[in-house]
C-alpha cells in the first residue's frame, strides 16, 4: 500500500489523533483531536512530517505520490465546507501553515487567504456582501504570498520593503493614517501595484491558479524549516533539525467580516503565575496574526468578551473546560470568531513560567485532574525552571522609594514574572553583539514589538519590555518560555529608534540607560529599583517570612516533597562554608559531596603561600602547623552544620602556582609579610610555572610528591571529627584523593590517611567512622575502576575534568570556540554544562560496572558542574549512582529531576 501522506481532519472525524504528534506535528495532530471530539475545526487537512523529510532528503522534490493524495483531500474539504477551492461564485480559501512536533512559536512561514485572484475575490465580495473585506484580504495575500512564497522579504529588517513602500505611498496619498481606511479602489490599485512589484523584482507574474498557489506555499513552508530564525530556536530548545515540520492546509474562517466577528488567543489559565481562568486576547474585526504580531493592543477577554459577545464567550469557556478535562493540562487556543459562531484553529499544551507550571501542577492535582506522578512530569515542569522561583524580586520599599523618587514610568502588561534591571537597549543585534563581548551584561530588550528575528537579542537580554501587544504576543510568549522578566503593552511608552530614546510624558530615557521592570505588576521603573530575595529564599534560607504566609512557597514545598517521595538518587550538595552547607540542607541536601579544601584556605592565603614557598621539608612543615588549627576549625565548622550528614572532603587539588602572586609589586608585598627575600619568591614562581597546569603537578600527584600536606590535612579532618563528635553530634566524614589514575597513586594516600586517623584516635580516645575513596576525574581510573575499588570505598566523578581529559579539550580554554561549535551544530551543547554521554558517559558507565564488579556495594556520586544540571542528573539515575552534589542553589533543581528520572525509569 501506497504511504499515508495526507491526512484529513473537520466535521467531528479526522484521519489522525493527539498521538501522531511525531507524523503530523503538534497542531496538526491536536487539530484532528479536537475534530474527532467533536469541536467546531474548519476542515483541512495534515501533509506529514515525513514529507518534509522527504523533501530534504530528496533535493526539495515531493514524493510522488503526494499530488494526488492532497487532491482528495481537498475535495473532502469542499464537500464538508460547502465550498469549492478556486469556485467562481462561493469560493474555498484556505490557510497554509506549518506545525513541528514541539510547537516553535512564530518561527516558520504561514500564509493565509490562498484561492483568491481576480475572479475569485469578486465572487468573495458578492458571498460575504463585503467587497472593502474581500479587496482586504486579496491585498494581505498578495503581499503575504509574495514575502513568503516569492521571497519579497528584505533580507534584513533595515532594508526597504517593497510592498510596505507602496502601502504607506498609498495611505499618503489618500490622506488616511491606517490601512483599514483605504477605500475598495485604492486596495485594487494596491494589489495591482504589488503584482508588477513581485514581476519586476521576479521576473514572473503572480500566480493566479488556486492549485499552483497552494504548492507554492506548501514549499515556503517546508523551506522555512532550515531558516536561520527556525534553526536558533531548535538548538535553544534542543529540538533535533532531523523532526521537520507538517505542514496544515485548513479551511479559512474569517475574523474580520464585521462587528459580530473577532479573532484571539488565549490560555486556559494564566501562563505566567498559573492563575486559575482565562486569560487571552482578543481583537474584534480581525485577522489572527493581528493579534499575535502586537501590532494593535487587543482587548483581555477575562475583562470585557463576556460583555461584547456573551454568546461567544460562553462558548468558549465550555470549550476551554472541555479541552482542559481532555488533554489534562492549560490549552493555549487559537480561535475566531465568525459571525458570531465560535472556530478553533489550534490548541496545544501551554507555554509557562516556573512559577506557573509549580502552581498550575499543583493545583491540577488538587482538583484530581492529575496525580502527583503526573505533576512531576519534566513535560510539565523543566526542573531548571525552579531556578525562576528562587531569584530576586524587588523589595517593597526600594519600590516605594522609587516611586516617591518619581521613578515610576508606566505599567503595562505583567507578562513575565520576577525582578529585572539594566541598560536599555533598542535593537536584538546590538543586544547579542553586547552579550557577546561580555556575557556580565545587564540589558533591558525594549521593542515597540518583538518579531521572532528578535530571539537572539531576547536570549541576551534579562528582561523584555515592548509598547505593545498583548499578554499572547511573541514578546510574552518567548519570555515566558526563556523564563525572562517581561513587561508588554506599555502603550505609553513613545520609543524612537533612530534617536535611541524612550520617553513617558515628560520623562526621556537613552540609549544605555538603566531601567527597571517587575514583571509581577507589570510596572516600569527607571533607573535601578533594589531587590530582595524570592519568596522561597525568604523562607527557607533567610526565615523573613512564614510558610503560611507565601502561598508560593507552600505549593514549592509540596512538589519537593513528592519529588522526595519517587526519587532514588541522593541528592548532596558542593559546600566549603558553614553557611553554604545549611543554606544547601535548606534546599533539601543529604550531604556535602564536595568540599574543595583549596576554597578554605583563601582566608588564611598568607601561610598557605608560605606552605608552597617552602624550599625544603622542615620550612614547609612550619608553615602546615600554622595551617592546622585553620583547616581543623573549618571542618568542625562544616561538620557541625551538616549534623551526622556525611561530609565529602577533598584533600588539596589545585595546581600550587594558581595561589602565589605572579607581579612584582604583590611579590614583595609578601616578602616583607614572611620574611623572606622577594627573590626567592620570583624563583619559587617561577619553578612552579607548568605549561599545562590542568594535566601537570596537581590532585593526589600533590601529596604523594609532599606526603606532609596531606598528613596535615588527613590530621585536622580527624581531630576535627573526634571534636565534634565529643560535643555529641555524629560525624561522618569521607576523605576524597584527588585524580588519582593509577591504584598505587590511591593506595599511597590512602596510606597517609589512614595513619593520621589512628593517631589521632589514639590521641583523642575518640574513633569515628570514617571512608576513604577517590574522585574519578581520568579516563585511565575508568579503565582501572576494578583495581581502585579493590582499595578505595567511594568513587565521585568529577566530570569537570573527566570532560576536560576525555575530550582533550581545555575547561579554561574551551569559551573561544564552543559556541561556534554549538552553533555549527557539531556539538549538541555544551559539554562542560551536560554530560557528554555518549563519550564521557561511556567511560562512566565502565567505571561503575568495573567498580561495583569489584565492590558490589561501592558508593558512587558525581560532583562535577554536571551534578545539578536536569539532563545529567537522569542520566546519573540511568547508570545506577547512589547521588548527585551540586550547588546550594541547585539542590531543588536535583531532587525534581531525579523524581523526573525515576518515574521515567519505572514508565519504561
Ligand atoms: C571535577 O573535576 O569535576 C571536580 C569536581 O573537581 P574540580 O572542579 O575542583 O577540578
Ligand atoms: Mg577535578
Amino acid at each position: 500500500m501506497a504511504t499515508k501522506y495526507v491526512y484529513y481532519f473537520g466535521d467531528g472525524k479526522s484521519d489522525g489523533s493527539a498521538k501522531q504528534r511525531e507524523l503530523l506535528g503538534g497542531k496538526g495532530a491536536n487539530l484532528a483531536e479536537m475534530s474527532n471530539i467533536g469541536l467546531p475545526v474548519p476542515a483541512g487537512f495534515t501533509i506529514t512530517t515525513e514529507v518534509c523529510t522527504y523533501y530534504y532528503a530528496n533535493n526539495r522534490q515531493y514524493p510522488p505520490e503526494l499530488a494526488a493524495q492532497v487532491d482528495e483531500a481537498m475535495a473532502k474539504v469542499e464537500k464538508t465546507m460547502g465550498k469549492k477551492f478556486g469556485d467562481s461564485s462561493d469560493p474555498l480559501l484556505v490557510s497554509c501553515r506549518s506545525g513541528a512536533r514541539d510547537s516553535m512559536p512564530g518561527m516558520m512561514d504561514t500564509v493565509l487567504n490562498i484561492g483568491l485572484n481576480d475572479t475569485t475575490v469578486e465572487a468573495l465580495a458578492k458571498s460575504s456582501g463585503n467587497e472593502r473585506f474581500a479587496w482586504d484580504s486579496y491585498r494581505r495575500f498578495v503581499q503575504m504570498y509574495g514575502d513568503v512564497v516569492l521571497g519579497m522579504k528584505p533580507e534584513k529588517k533595515t532594508d526597504a520593503d517593497p510592498f510596505e513602500e507602496l502601502l504607506e505611498k498609498k495611505k499618503h496619498a489618500a490622506g488616511v493614517e491606517f490601512d483599514s481606511d483605504l477605500s475598495v479602489s485604492q486596495l485594487k490599485e494596491l494589489v495591482a501595484e504589488f503584482k508588477a512589484a513581485i514581476k519586476s523584482r521576479t521576473g514572473s507574474d503572480f500566480p493566479s491558479d488556486p492549485k499552483q498557489q497552494v504548492w507554492g506555499a506548501v514549499g515556503a513552508v517546508f523551506g522555512s524549516w532550515m531558516n536561520d530564525r527556525a534553526m536558533v530556536y531548535r538548538r535553544t530548545y534542543g529540538i533535533p533539525h532531523e523532526w521537520g515540520t507538517a505542514v496544515n492546509v485548513q479551511a479559512m474562517v474569517f475574523g474580520n467580516l464585521g462587528d459580530d466577528c473577532a479573532t484571539g488567543v488565549a490560555l486556559t489559565r494564566d501562563g505566567a503565575l498559573g492563575v486559575p481562568g482565562y486569560c487571552g486576547d482578543y481583537l474584534i474585526n480581525a485577522q489572527g496574526e493581528d493579534v499575535v504580531a502586537g501590532i494593535r493592543t487587543p482587548k483581555r477577554i477575562e475583562e470585557t468578551l463576556a460583555k461584547e459577545m456573551p454568546k461567544a464567550y460562553e462558548e468558549l469557556d465550555s470549550i476551554g473546560k472541555i479541552l482542559e478535562n481532555h488533554y489534562k493540562d492549560v490549552q493555549d487556543i487559537e480561535f475566531t470568531v465568525q459571525k458570531g459562531k465560535v472556530w478553533m484553529l489550534q490548541t496545544r499544551n501551554a507555554k509557562r513560567t516556573g512559577f506557573a507550571a509549580v502552581r498550575i501542577a499543583v493545583d491540577l492535582v488538587d482538583e484530581g485532574k492529575i496525580t502527583e506522578i503526573e505533576a512531576l512530569s519534566p513535560k510539565r515542569i523543566p526542573a531548571d525552571d525552579l531556578n525562576q522561583l528562587l531569584q530576586p524580586v524587588f523589595d517593597l520599599a526600594g519600590k516605594q522609594a522609587a516611586v516617591k523618587n518619581d521613578q515610576l514610568l508606566t505599567k503595562g502588561i505583567n507578562a513575565g514574572p520576577g525582578a529585572a534591571y539594566g541598560q536599555i537597549c533598542f535593537h536584538a543585534d546590538d543586544a547579542e553583539k553586547k552579550f557577546l563581548a561580555n556575557p556580565a551584561v545587564e540589558l533591558i530588550l525594549v521593542r515597540r514589538e518583538t518579531t521572532p528575528e528578535d530571539l537572539r537579542g531576547m536570549k541576551a537580554a534579562k528582561g523584555i519590555l515592548t509598547a505593545f501587544g498583548g499578554a499572547s504576543s511573541h514578546a510574552a510568549l518567548v519570555s515566558r518560555q526563556m523564563g525572562k522578566v517581561c513587561v508588554v503593552g506599555a502603550s505609553e511608552l513613545n520609543i524612537d529608534y533612530e534617536a535611541a530614546t524612550l520617553k513617558v510624558g515628560s520623562k526621556l530615557l537613552k540609549e544605555g540607560d538603566y531601567i527597571s521592570l517587575d514583571g509581577f505588576t507589570g510596572e516600569v521603573f527607571a533607573g535601578k529599583v533594589q531587590t530582595k530575595p524570592s519568596e522561597v529564599i525568604q523562607v527557607l534560607i533567610h526565615k523573613t517570612m512564614k510558610p503560611e504566609e507565601s502561598p508560593v512557597y507552600q505549593r514549592f514545598a509540596k512538589l519537593m516533597a513528592w519529588a522526595d517521595k519517587h526519587r532514588t538518587l541522593g541528592v548532596r550538595t558542593n559546600a566549603d562554608e558553614p553557611k553554604q552547607a545549611k543554606e544547601a540542607v535548606s534546599f533539601g541536601a543529604e550531604g556535602i559531596g564536595l568540599c574543595r579544601t583549596e576554597h578554605m584556605f583563601f582566608d588564611h592565603v598568607d601561610e598557605f603561600r608560605e606552605m608552597i614557598l617552602a624550599d625544603d621539608l622542615p620550612t614547609r612543615e612550619r608553615a602546615l602547623v600554622k595551617l592546622l588549627p585553620f583547616q581543623r576549625g573549618d571542618f568542625a565548622g562544616l561538620f557541625r552544620a551538616m549534623e551526622g550528614r556525611p561530609v565529602t572532603i577533598r584533600l588539596l587539588d589545585p595546581p600550587l602556582h594558581e595561589f602565589l602572586p605572579h607581579d612584582h609589586a604583590s611579590q614583595s608585598l609578601l616578602a616583607e609579610k614572611i620574611g623572606i627575600p622577594v627573590e626567592a619568591i620570583t624563583r619559587r614562581v617561577s619553578e612552579l610555572h607548568e605549561s599545562n597546569p590542568m594535566l601537570g603537578h596537581r590532585g593526589c600527584r600533590l601529596g604523594i610528591v609532599m606526603p606532609e600536606i596531606t598528613a596535615m590535612q588527613a590530621r585536622a579532618i580527624f581531630e576535627a571529627a573526634c571534636e565534634v563528635k565529643k560535643e555529641g553530634i555524629d560525624v561522618k566524614p569521607e576523605v576524597m584523593i584527588p585524580l588519582v589514575g593509577y591504584v598505587t597513586e590511591f593506595k599511597n594516600q590512602e596510606k597517609v590517611v589512614r595513619e593520621q586517623a589512628e593517631k589521632v584516635f589514639a590521641e583523642t580516645g575518640v574513633k569515628v567512622d570514617y571512608l576513604v575513596g577517590t574522585m574519578i576525574e581520568v579516563p585511565r581510573a575508568c579503565a582501572v575502576a576494578d583495581q581502585i575499588a579493590g582499595s578505595a570505598e567511594f568513587f565521585s566523578f568529577g566530570t569537570n575534568d573527566l570532560t576536560q581529559t576525555t575530550l582533550g579539550m581545555s575547561r579554561d580554554d574551551y569559551g573561544g570556540f564552543i559556541n561556534y561549535y554549538k552553533e555549527n551544530d557539531i556539538v549538541p551543547n555544551d559539554p562542560f554544562q551536560a554530560i557528554d554521554q555518549s563519550g564521557v558517559g561511556t567511560l562512566m558507565r565502565m567505571g561503575v560496572e568495573k567498580g561495583r564488579s569489584q565492590r558490589s556495594k561501592l558508593k558512587i556520586g558525581i560532583c562535577g558542574e554536571h551534578g545539578g544540571e536536569p539532563s545529567s542528573v537522569v542520566f546519573c539515575h540511568e547508570i545506577g549512582l547512589d547521588y548527585v552534589s551540586c550547588s546550594p542553589f541547585r539542590v531543588p533543581i536535583a531532587r525534581l529531576a531525579a523524581a523526573q528520572a525515576a518515574v521515567a525509569a519505572q514508565k519504561k
